[in-house]
């Protein structure tokens, strides 16, 4: 598992471009330099790794495009030490960009192949989530709630509710929901029982799909 200066400055590039195309955390555009994409896809092409593309991995699913992985963390606005739960664990890429960042990871995916694909992953590459779950996100990780952020990365065709249940007072879920195409969409709890929701325009996930596979 090598990452050479190659890889090193193609990454660069693609946080350069990362910035032109808007996304401002520093914190964010630092951890995506420092984590190695192209050891989170199968065959480690170098070639699909570093450009701003979603690219195939197990099971039918993508990892998602680096610009999109950048602009859910940025919306999810979370700083070290906060807990985050991210349904749709895939690859592992997004847990990895978070884990840089210094979030307490909590990350579920319903595919077991990839799940136990990226739960050897993972750690073979230092990263190491509190808990990596197999299972349906559609509802939730009750047993560690409430997160400060909540981020879903397949397209949700409606609001799980259950999810905005696990969310903390002042936290925030960032969720693409739709059906064929998805508005990202972030909930803000204000309250017990009162939240903001604000939109950032259109992208296309794969879809959250219930229950286990
Ligand atoms: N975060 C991933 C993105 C993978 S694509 C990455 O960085 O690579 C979305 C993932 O969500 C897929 O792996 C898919 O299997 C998973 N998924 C879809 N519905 C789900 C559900 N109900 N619960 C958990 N994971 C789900």
């Amino acid at each position: 598992m090598k990452d050479d200066y190659i890889h090193q400055g193609k990454r660069k590039q693609l946080v350069e471009l990362l910035r032109k195309k808007g996304i401002a955390d520093e914190a964010v555009l630092q951890a995506m330099n420092r984590v190695p994409r192209h050891l989170f896809m199968d065959s480690g092409f170098l070639e699909h790794a570093y450009v701003d593309k979603a690219f195939p991995i197990a099971a039918d699913q993508t990892i998602s495009q680096p610009y999109t992985v950048a602009r859910q963390t940025e919306l999810l606005e979370v700083k070290s030490g906060d807990k985050v739960l991210e349904i749709g664990t895939g690859s592992g890429y997004q847990s990895a960009v978070l884990l840089e960042m210094g979030v307490q990871v909590y990350t579920v995916e319903r595919q077991n192949e990839l799940f136990k694909k990226t739960s050897k992953l993972l750690p073979r590459m230092g990263y190491r989530p509190k808990k990596m779950v197999f299972g349906d996100g559609y509802k939730g990780l009750k047993e560690f709630a409430p997160y400060h952020g909540i981020v879903v990365t397949a397209g949700a065709p409606e609001l799980p509710k259950d999810l905005l249940a696990q969310l903390k007072v002042g936290g925030r879920m960032v969720i693409p929901l739709g059906k064929t195409t998805q508005i990202m969409t972030v909930y803000t709890r204000k309250g017990e029982t009162e939240f903001e929701k604000r939109e950032y325009g259109a992208y296309r996930f794969v879809p959250m799909l219930e229950d286990k596979n």
